[in-house]
């Protein structure tokens, strides 16, 4: 199967409550009861990743890590079946710690950020219900603790009258995202019509205001511009109850329990377009934590190095990943001076290649079983 055939994200909505009250938001689920138990979302997730074209799980909500713990489980177990994980929040109740937590599990973190300025924060909407605004430096740990523990991060922003005239560009530069999103406030029936007149813009408006964040984004790559027509109907959603919901007609059209009537026949109740998915560049591959094909080990030296050489984790990442494409298969890359830690490890010399980086010594391992290595405490994983 091809990857235009069928949508190969899901997005899972887990709650239906949030810590925020943005006028904008419309992941209320005003028609919600209650949410699938625990158990019922562990199994939401076989579900989901026995479905061979989906590869990527986004965790939504509401605000997810509402869930404390149970989130972090249900990352760990997305992952533990092989599929690519993903949460998005407005960050208000994760810290450094989490993110180091989550990190061995977690392949993108998505940060709503909608403003650098306390005032329109506070004007849309974009702060706790009893006025505790997001600060700029909660932004940069956060984005800090993704470079330092290897989660890919991303920005969503949604574009309001409220913020319409800001130049975002310049603090998403410090945020150093690998992806920065841009959508247009939308309106969405039964969830966020009476403050929508507030927030909506124009199509010309939200023009130039992506158009003024492409001057300024030091990467012009990571920025994905969606539009009000993108959005609609470019989306695989499952809403708290455990139902396939779609937005292209105004409002939400919701699906039978996919737990009841099983996933393709849940599905075929929705519309969904996956040209559309595709044109708002829904596919993109930020590789698997559950992925067999490779190992990255850092040992104690390296940061030593790293820190002598004055490298960014952001130059790391990429020299590892392109070594894991050229020798895509049974690679164990060992960056830094690995061969006191790893000598009780038998792994066949004739197979070892040694390459000297401009910045560390970047030795590669083939080896026939990498899920053994894994159980060896020494190896510290990217
Ligand atoms: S943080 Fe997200 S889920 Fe919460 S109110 Fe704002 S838009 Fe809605």
């Amino acid at each position: 199967m091809t990857t235009t055939e069928k949508i190969s994200t899901v997005n899972y909505h887990l709650v239906k409550g949030c810590n925020y009250g943005c006028k904008f938001c419309f992941a209320n689920f005003n028609d919600v009861e209650k949410m699938v138990p625990f158990k019922e979302q562990k199994k939401m997730l076989e579900i989901i990743a026995a479905q061979k074209y989906i590869r990527k799980i986004n965790f939504v909500g509401g605000e997810p890590t509402l869930l404390g713990k149970r989130l972090v489980d249900l990352v760990k177990y997305a992952s533990k079946l092989g599929l690519t994980t993903s949460v998005t929040t407005n960050g208000s109740l994760i810290d450094e710690r989490w993110v180091r937590e989550i990190s061995r599990y977690l392949n993108i973190l998505t940060i709503s950020i909608d403003s650098a300025t306390d005032e329109i924060n506070r004007l849309s909407g974009r702060c706790s219900k009893v006025g505790v605004l997001p600060t700029l430096a909660h932004y940069e740990v956060l984005a800090s603790a993704c470079h330092k523990y290897g989660v890919n991060l991303k920005i969503n922003t949604v574009v309001t009258k409220f913020n319409k005239d800001e130049n975002l560009a310049l603090f998403i530069n410090k945020l150093n995202p690998m992806r920065w999103k841009i959508f247009q406030a939308l309106r969405v029936e039964g969830e966020n019509e009476a403050n929508f007149d507030q927030c909506e813009v124009s199509d010309a408006e939200y023009e130039a205001y992506c158009n003024r964040q492409l001057d300024s984004v030091a990467n012009k790559s990571i920025v994905v511009v969606e539009t009000n027509d993108l959005m609609r109907g470019s989306y695989l959603m499952i809403n708290p109850e455990g139902c396939f919901f779609d937005n292209s007609n105004g409002g939400y059209t919701t699906s039978q329990k996919i737990a009841e009537v099983g996933f393709e026949k849940a599905l075929s109740q929705i519309n969904y377009s996956v040209e559309k998915f595709v044109a708002r560049n829904g596919e993109y591959d930020v590789g698997n934590k559950n992925d067999k094909s490779g190992l990255y080990v850092k040992t104690r030296h390296f940061r030593k190095r790293q820190r002598e050489r004055n490298v960014s984790d952001m130059e790391v990442n990429a020299v590892l990943s392109s070594i894991k494409c050229s020798f895509a298969g049974k690679a164990l890359i060992v960056v830094g001076k690995p061969f006191m830690k790893l000598n009780h490890i038998s792994i066949p010399h004739k197979n070892m290649i040694v390459m000297l980086d401009r910045f560390v010594l970047v030795t590669v391992f083939f080896c026939e079983n990498l899920c053994e290595l894994r159980t060896k405490n020494q190896i510290v994983l990217l």
